[in-house]
């Protein structure tokens, strides 16, 4: 294997979705709804099979429906103008977008600073990319970006930051004010940003979402990633998407033609048709997830374990040290057996070990009878 790829190993999320498999184990850990995207949406992608128009590629930078939906939903939630033939690319997920994003722009040697912890695919397209990664710690209890050691972590050497709001996996949603000192940063330093917002549209208690595109001197420099796989509850139809300017996004085409060139044919015209959808839908998916947050959050906390709960993303995190175990990995790798519930721990998402060893990550898109089963299944167990 060459060497840039050392020490990427498995995927945790392979890792612990197969033992919850193994294990019969409620998986908490992976996250993945269980239940099904909106039947509208579903019956829109049977129809485009069914049409026999969408089985073969698709355009390289995605069919024009989704990219005119995809430039519609950044005018209607953002006030955000991309035009859809030049300035919007679809991707495979946002983990292609990921990936090709840093392939096209970084440099070997390059450094990219990233918040940590980091969402696992960001540390394996650095190295792919021949990047150096420079970690910016988010620590518990609040998570929240301490605006001097970002300011710290840039050198001369910086190429661009990787910011990624809502969070996974601390579940913070950056503040307009940390919005602006990173934006304020980048056009001071003259960085690119590449921002993951696929947690877009869940934000809680009332916390906007606000794209870092919107911030002065930003919209020129900066490559915003979304996916249809959170907002649609579709993780396997991996249909993702970039908005950028022009050359932004003729590099990150370049990268991804030779990475997957298209993909997904017959889900574009579903997702395009899913990002029309009314107010209710996003409002309804927000206040759903919401409630799942609470659910697990306070059965998490009637068990014990100190609970962060997060502004945004379905995860929650917990510190298990109040149940008198020091080390996450330890205490999810005791979990499918003793209690049949599958968690992740925090630790692989940083550079920095000891900052994430005590913190344990769990997905609440799930059934509420599902949460509830779970936080029984601990409380008998643990
Ligand atoms: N970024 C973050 C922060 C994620 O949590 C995920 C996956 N859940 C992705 C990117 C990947 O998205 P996709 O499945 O669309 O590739
Ligand atoms: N993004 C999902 C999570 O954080 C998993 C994606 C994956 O399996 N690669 O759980």
């Amino acid at each position: 294997m060459a060497a840039r790829l050392q020490g990427l190993g498995t995927t945790i999320f392979a890792e612990m979705s197969a033992l919850a498999l193994r294990t019969s184990s409620i998986n908490l850990g992976q996250g993945f709804p269980d239940t099904d995207g909106p039947t509208r949406m579903l019956d829109a992608a049977v129809d485009a099979i069914r049409s026999g128009d969408h089985n073969q590629y698709p355009p390289g930078i995605g069919i024009a429906a989704l990219r005119e939906a995809v430039s519609a939903h950044q005018r209607r939630f953002y006030d955000l103008e991309y035009d859809p033939d030049t300035e919007v690319l679809v991707t495979a997920g946002a983990t292609e977008a990921i990936a090709a994003a840093l392939l096209a722009l970084v440099e070997p040697g390059d450094e990219v600073v990233a918040l940590e912890p980091y969402y696992d695919s960001y540390a394996a397209g650095i190295a792919m990319a021949g990047g150096r990664r420079v970690p910016v710690t988010l620590r518990a209890p609040d998570f929240r970006l301490d605006v001097d050691a970002l300011r710290a972590a840039v050198t001369s050497r910086t190429k661009l930051l990787l910011v990624n709001s809502p969070h996974n996996p601390t579940g913070t949603v950056l503040t307009a004010d940390e919005l602006a000192a990173i934006a304020e940063l980048a056009v001071e330093r003259d960085l690119l940003v590449v921002t993951d917002e696929v947690y877009e549209h869940l934000s809680y208690d009332g916390a906007p979402h606000i794209p870092l595109a919107t911030y002065p001197g930003m919209r020129e420099r900066t490559v915003t990633i979304s996916s249809a796989g959170k907002t649609f509850a579709v993780t396997g139809w991996k249909i993702g998407w970039v908005c950028a300017t022009p050359p932004l996004v003729a590099a990150v085409r370049t990268a991804k033609q030779f990475l997957t060139y298209v993909s997904g044919g017959p889900f574009q015209p579903a997702v395009a048709e899913a990002l029309a959808f009314g107010d209710d839908y996003y409002d309804g998916l927000r206040a759903s997830m919401q409630g799942k947050r609470d659910l697990l959050s306070e059965g998490l906390s009637s068990l014990g374990l100190d609970v962060f709960v997060p502004g945004g993303t379905y995860f929650v995190t917990t510190d298990v040290r109040p149940l008198g175990y020091d080390d996450g990995v330890e205490f999810c790798r005791m979990l499918p057996e003793r209690c049949g519930v599958v968690a992740i721990p925090h630790e692989v998402f940083y550079d920095d070990k000891q900052a994430g060893r005590p913190l344990v990550r769990w997905a609440f898109c799930k059934r509420d009878e599902v949460l509830s089963e779970a936080v029984e299944r601990l409380r008998s167990g643990l």
